[in-house]
């Protein structure tokens, strides 16, 4: 028999695997959703999330689902804390969550211009530890940390795989160095592809299976998923549609190209189109305007949504994703920026009657990059090791 109670307890131990994997990934599911996610009765879903439940490793706690009542099983808050980084052009966010993915504290820096790798990894370490003990909490409950950054990652070596994007990062071992001052592992990606992480598990692309995320703030990039997972190429650069030509005589880009669709529609590119028009303004100011009805600033939010278009058509066309979700700053234009891009779509691709691919904007908003650096330690972190019986 002895065989036969082995296999038992194998299986149950996969079981196991299966629901802590499951509700890791999403945040928090219902139990009539963990038998949806894991193909496991709804008696085994229920006996082994009591187990769990027992040994701290999860919580129940009652929720409502499509007007009825249910119980949202979630990992316990005492599994530990992760925190998320996101390094951008002249701000650094940073934030700690638990294993619910509930931000518990979250600060946004400003950075210098062309900040440099060593001080600004020192000033996020800093903060870490001091938001840390602010929640009453210690270096000791950390599990890890990820960064996002705006430049294509490869994730095997934490370095930047392309030189130029952000000076004063290049040829660094971003998450060795990290490492060094945190004493933790780190997790660095690029900033779409976190976006696209967090969108895809807990935002508006939550059960589909393939989709593109397009971030847009200060420059465009984007977080490709299929088949449900990051799909980062071979080295990084998988969705780094901002360096797709466009103008083959336009600008030369910070990638050493030329007409890249980052030089025409980044933001200083975007401001400097209005200068004559409107003076000087920032991000905001265009937002806000165009919001308002002022013609000239969302006539320049249309045209970039239109550019970001011709190229999402190409991608749109060779991954057949299912939706297509517009997320960071610019994402508050809404239809200014979106119908555009539509239009675009619909003009490059083959018209397909069964499925047209839709755009929307994320749910997250700003705080996709930010939730996805914390979604990628959750991801990464074997629970079962981390402690839950504390
Ligand atoms: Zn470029």
């Amino acid at each position: 028999m002895s065989w036969q109670s082995g296999s038992q307890t194998s299986l149950r131990e996969a079981n196991r695997g299966a629901i802590l994997e499951a509700v890791k990934r999403f945040g928090g599911l219902t139990q009539v959703e963990l038998v949806g996610a894991t193909g496991l009765s709804p008696a085994t879903v229920s006996t082994i999330v009591k187990e769990l439940t027992g040994s701290g490793l999860v919580e129940v706690q009652p929720t409502s689902r499509s007007g009825r009542r249910a119980q949202l099983v979630t990992l316990a808050r005492r599994v530990g804390l992760a925190a998320g980084i996101q390094v951008g052009p002249r701000t650094m966010r940073v934030a700690l969550a638990d294993f619910t993915s509930e931000v518990c504290a979250e600060q946004v820096l400003p950075l210098p211009f062309e900040h440099r790798m060593d001080t600004t990894l020192d000033r996020a370490a800093l903060l870490v530890v001091d938001m840390l003990e602010r929640e009453g909490s210690s270096l000791a409950e950390l599990v890890g940390v990820g960064v996002g950054l705006p430049a294509p990652v490869d994730v095997d070596t934490g370095m930047i795989s392309v030189r130029g994007i952000m000076r004063g990062w290049d040829d660094e071992h971003i998450a060795h160095v990290m490492t060094k001052r945190l004493e933790k592992p780190v997790y660095v990606d690029n900033d779409a592809n976190l976006g696209a992480l967090a969108e895809a598990t807990l935002g508006a692309g939550r059960g589909v299976r393939d989709l593109l995320y397009v971030s847009y703030s200060h420059s465009v990039g984007a977080g490709v998923v299929i088949g449900g997972r990051l799909h980062r190429g071979f080295a990084g650069t998988a969705g780094e549609i901002g360096h797709v030509q466009v103008d083959p005589m336009g600008a030369i880009c910070r990638c050493g190209s030329r007409g890249c669709l980052e030089t025409v529609v980044r933001s200083d590119a975007l401001l400097a189109t209005l200068q004559a028009s409107h003076g000087s303004l920032s991000l905001r100011d265009v937002l806000r305007r165009a919001q308002l009805g002022d013609p000239g600033c969302s006539r320049v939010i249309a045209d970039a949504g239109e550019a970001i278009g011709s190229v999402l058509a190409g991608a749109c066309q060779t991954l057949n994703p299912q939706l297509v979700i517009v997320g960071g700053e610019m994402a508050e234009a809404g239809e200014t920026l979106l119908d555009p891009m539509r239009r675009e779509l619909r003009r490059s691709m083959l018209p397909n009657v069964i499925a047209p691919v839709e755009v929307v904007t994320g749910d997250l908003g700003a705080r996709a990059e930010i939730m996805g650096a914390v979604a990628t330690v959750l991801q990464h972190t074997d629970v079962t090791e981390t402690g839950g019986e504390r």
